[in-house]
């Protein structure tokens, strides 16, 4: 059967291993951020890798996360702060605990990386 030969044919470049069976030549999971501008990232990780939480926007610099609906919201880092920003940041000092938290995580995973 000719047939048979052509679809040998698209195997040319095969490994001996059988690596065409998988259709890559390494698992990898592809997974998506989004950031509060509803930019998507998708970023290819090792199927045995770490995948953060959190992935910086390449578009925008905020921190983008994996739930679509529910994007992380932008850090307090804004150049320009008004008066009501400090007085909010002294009120939920918890709340900037929990960021200070995860800006730390952050710096981990990216040092770890
Ligand atoms: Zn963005």
């Amino acid at each position: 059967m000719a047939g048979g030969n052509a679809i040998r044919g698209t195997r040319v470049g095969a490994g001996p291993m059988g690596e065409a069976e998988r259709g890559e030549a390494a698992p990898r999971n592809r997974i998506s951020f989004w950031c509060a501008n509803r930019h998507e990232t998708r970023v290819a990780f090792a199927s045995d890798a770490d995948v953060p939480e959190l992935w910086d926007c390449p578009r925008c610099g905020l921190p983008a996360g994996q739930d679509q609906q529910n994007p992380p919201p932008a850090p307090r880092t804004e150049p320009y702060k008004t008066h009501l920003a400090y007085v909010r940041e002294r009120r939920s000092d918890a709340d900037g605990d929990a960021l200070l938290e995860e800006a730390l995580t952050r710096l981990h995973q990216r040092r770890g990386a």
